[in-house]
């Protein structure tokens, strides 16, 4: 198959002929139908000092997409072959301390698909079942493949409760703002849910969530 990869510790990226990724009993395989470029792509084909730090060529890039479910592993019954999905690109070990109490998103044994192993930037890309998120095959696949950032942009709130019962909600606004309208939709509905009434702030903190943290590519995946 065809991918984009990183081959060397330098700055570029190049079109490989790859192969078809193995997958396991819990594996989904995708066939690729479009993939966005984040910012953390773009450290990465620059080649800058995180991503000589965190990257470990050779490897296929590419963490936002959607596609089209081609195979599962004997395991696998919640998807079947023509499934129109996305994924949640960061896999959690499930066994650290963090994964057993809950927290996987910071589990210590963090791997982001397209960073630290092969991702989306080729026709196939190989998924764990449990990350796979099945959407209605309405949904044109432009806006598919930006689900990724779009959940960055709906997760970062905290919501709170003053004194004598009033509900706030502080949502945080940074670098990606083609998604604050998606943000809001979400923030709006979270309000609406609770049925309080909600004061939001001016969002002028930086307060990136932890995923950044995980990726650390400067963006906000
Ligand atoms: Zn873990
Ligand atoms: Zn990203």
């Amino acid at each position: 198959m065809k991918a984009l990869r990183k081959m060397h510790a330098a700055r570029g990226l190049s079109l490989e002929t790859a192969t078809t990724p193995a997958f396991g009993p819990s594996d989904v395989l995708v066939r690729v139908r479009a993939a966005s470029i984040c910012g953390t792509d773009l450290h990465i084909y620059g080649w800058d000092r995180w991503s000589q730090g965190r990257i470990k060529p050779p490897v296929t890039l590419g963490h936002e997409f959607c596609g089209v479910v081609d195979s599962v592993g004997g395991e696998v019954g919640a998807v079947k072959s023509g499934d129109f999905v996305s994924a949640e690109m960061h896999v959690n070990c499930g066994h650290c301390h963090q994964c057993r109490v809950g927290e996987a998103h910071i589990c210590q044994n963090l791997r982001i698909i397209g960073i630290d192993q092969d991702g989306a930037f080729a026709e196939f890309v190989k998924i764990p079942a449990a990350n796979i998120i099945k959407l209605d095959p309405a949904i044109p696949e432009r806006y598919g493949a930006i689900l990724d950032p779009l959940e960055m942009r709906c997760t970062p709130f905290w919501p709170g409760r003053l004194r004598g019962g009033r509900h706030w909600l502080r949502v945080r606004a940074d670098r990606i703002d083609v998604h604050r309208s998606g943000q809001g939709l979400w923030s709006f509905y979270r309000v609406c849910h609770r049925n309080q009434p909600a004061a939001a702030g001016n969002g002028q903190e930086n307060g990136r969530g932890r995923s950044i943290e995980s990726c650390g590519g400067g963006c906000s995946c």
